[in-house]
């Protein structure tokens, strides 16, 4: 598959949801954020101040829309709280590695640091992967440019998630 990378670029973040949840992706794609309030997320975004304090000038922001969270010479390397999204996680991770490698010729492997379980996960992309990458941002740019949600599936992690009160808090007579 050829896409125009311009077009169809997104926030890794839009690439993450899109694995956990195609509503949720919708959501946030309509500006409606909730996370700033779910403990989850304060506690991720804590993890990755605290991650590697030995580091200065961690994230870095490419192109106005990935934000790293490190790179070096040899990884770009993300933190995740764990590995319970493992697949959005690395597809997210691919992803960079995608950008980087089609928009600025830069070849580097990916590496996630699951800070609760002391644990890190090199990845390294493929064609296959990259076949799946542009089928994700395909299926993003519709999903985003639609005026209704995907219909709503309850998933094993719904009661967690900080769009659970949007989607299943019925409204009261
Ligand atoms: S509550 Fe469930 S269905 Fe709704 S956005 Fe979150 S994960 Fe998706």
């Amino acid at each position: 598959m050829s896409i125009d990378l311009d077009i169809l670029k997104v926030q890794g973040v839009k690439i993450n949801y899109y694995y956990v949840c195609k509503r949720k992706l919708w959501m946030f794609s309509k500006g409606i954020t909730m996370e700033s309030n779910n403990d989850r997320v304060m506690s991720g975004k804590i993890v990755h101040e605290r991650s590697y304090p030995r580091v200065k000038n961690k994230e870095s922001l490419v192109d106005d829309i990935l934000k790293l969270d490190m790179i070096t010479s040899e990884y770009v390397r993300e933190v995740k709280i764990s590995s319970k999204m493992k697949k959005a996680d690395e597809m997210q991770l691919y992803y960079y590695l995608y950008y980087l490698k089609k928009k600025m010729n830069i070849d580097k492997k990916g590496l996630i640091n699951y800070v609760t379980e002391k644990k890190q996960e090199e990845v390294v992309l493929t064609s296959d992967v990259e076949g799946e990458i542009e089928e994700a941002l395909v299926n993003i740019n519709s999903i985003c440019e639609s005026k209704y949600p995907p219909t709503l599936q309850k998933l094993p992690y719904c009661t967690k998630c900080a769009y659970y009160e949007f989607c299943f808090v019925k409204e009261e007579n």
